[in-house]
């Protein structure tokens, strides 16, 4: 489907090193080097029923910067996102509301590729829905079944007790799992988030996040459906011999980034409550399929809530990008407030930060409309330093403090050097690498 449009990226004197970042796979800061000049990220996309939340635009603004940063360091970037348009929520925010299920997932859609629009955050190359990718989803799950990794299941009970139909397939971690009695490197359940051996933390996990460990006839409680054969009032697609129906969450996301990212790309990425089951499952998967690991990297954001509690669609407390600049507020002001956190801490969303965020880049722009100003050489090594280590973005920005404020503070202050090549300078490195227009 299509993607959105953003504003130029500048290019920059110089190139910055790859950046380091966390992995949650390893627990630690690796370096995310390209293989042969290009690096891939895939992050996962909405799921669009509802607008895009600040959580959901510090998670894309995020990858966002190391996209940034990567292509500072010269690196070509491949970059693909998908959008889950069909799923359990969206059906049933569609019934709850009368609104056709497609016509809801199309419209939050472009809702979303508008607030992305709006934050400067540059578009994948490859977005991706679902709904076009089932064509390659159907004979993935055929050959996983035929290699004996995947199962029907019989006519049983769901989560909830209710009926379940008969042809259900699921991924069998078992069986999975002894492929690395071959290969080392190969996937065990937990394994790219550093829980393989933990099973009583991945159960409510899996059960928390999509999963159904008490549906009857799997094999295993973790096992993670990969295509759900028909009901009635629900959407289907032809499954040829796995009947018609609908794929799963994870194996949509493996299947779209087997088909348009290398094997391994460079990172998988989103919001820290992907990491498992959705992010795991989903290397697995794409390890029965392909032979070879998914990802090199796992790099995953923090949450965001909201005046110190969580933010959730329950407690009816989002914050919504759309609502906030439908109110007026200058985007760049937003990414501002999200790039004031480090994307490995959970923070808050206030008015507090985001009266700050406004007054900071008022700031920021008062220096930049001098005629000539000095210093931003300087702030240019220091934001890449900062992004270079770990994406810390907090750092960055005091960085661009520091050079507004000696460039305000008078004419002894900004010295013989000040030139309006200085004043240029400044403004693509804040545009180039923190996705801000001065
Ligand atoms: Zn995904």
């Amino acid at each position: 489907m299509k993607s959105w449009s953003c504003r130029p990226v500048p290019q920059l004197p110089g190139t910055s090193s790859a950046p380091r970042v966390h992995d949650t796979s390893t627990g630690q800061l690796e370096v995310l080097q390209a293989r042969g000049g290009r690096a891939a990220l895939y992050v996962c996309g909405i799921t669009p029923y509802d607008a895009t939340h600040m959580g959901h635009a510090a998670t894309y603004v995020t990858f966002d910067l190391l996209n940034r940063a990567w292509r500072d360091a010269g690196f070509a970037v491949d970059y693909v996102q998908n959008v889950t348009d069909v799923d359990d929520p969206l059906l049933e925010r569609a019934n709850a509301t009368g609104v056709d299920w497609r016509e809801l997932a199309a419209s939050q859609t472009e809702l979303f590729r508008t607030d992305m629009t709006a934050l400067n955050v540059l578009p994948p190359d490859h977005y991706v829905g679902a709904t076009e990718a089932v064509e390659w989803i159907v004979p993935a799950v055929e050959r996983l079944v035929e290699r004996g990794l995947a199962y029907r299941v019989p006519a049983g009970t769901d989560q909830d007790g209710n009926p379940a139909p008969a042809g259900d397939v699921y991924f069998d971690v078992a069986a999975a799992g002894e492929l690395r009695a071959e290969d080392p490197d190969a996937w065990v359940v937990g394994s790219t988030c550093r829980l393989d051996t933990d099973r009583e933390r991945m159960t409510p996990l899996f059960a928390g996040h999509g999963g159904d460990p008490d549906r009857t006839g799997k094999h295993d409680p973790l096992d993670p459906l990969l295509w759900r054969v028909e009901r009635a009032g629900e959407p289907s697609w032809d499954g040829a011999s796995l009947g018609a129906g609908r794929p799963g969450w994870h194996i949509e996301c493996s299947v779209i980034a087997l088909q348009h990212l290398p094997r391994p790309f460079t990172v998988q990425g989103g919001g820290s409550d992907l990491a498992f089951p959705h992010h795991d499952m989903g290397a697995g998967h794409a390890y029965a399929l392909s032979g070879e690991p998914m990802a090199e990297h796992f790099v995953h954001t923090a949450m965001v809530g909201l005046n110190g509690e969580k933010m959730s669609k329950s407690k009816g407390n989002l914050v919504l990008v759309s609502t906030l600049r439908r109110d007026g507020v200058d985007p760049a002001a937003i990414r501002l407030a999200i790039l004031s956190n480090h994307y490995r801490t959970d923070w808050f969303w206030t008015d507090e930060l985001l009266e700050q965020s406004r007054r900071r880049l008022a700031t920021w722009r008062e220096a930049a409309a001098r005629p000539e100003t000095a210093g931003a050489d300087a702030m240019l090594q220091a934001v890449r330093a900062a992004l270079g280590e770990d994406l810390n973005a907090p750092a960055a920005l005091i960085a661009v403090d520091a050079w507004a404020a000696r460039n305000l503070g008078g004419a002894a202050a900004r010295g013989a050097a000040a030139s309006d090549e200085d004043v240029a300078l400044a403004r693509h490195t804040v545009t180039a690498l923190l996705g801000i227009e001065l």
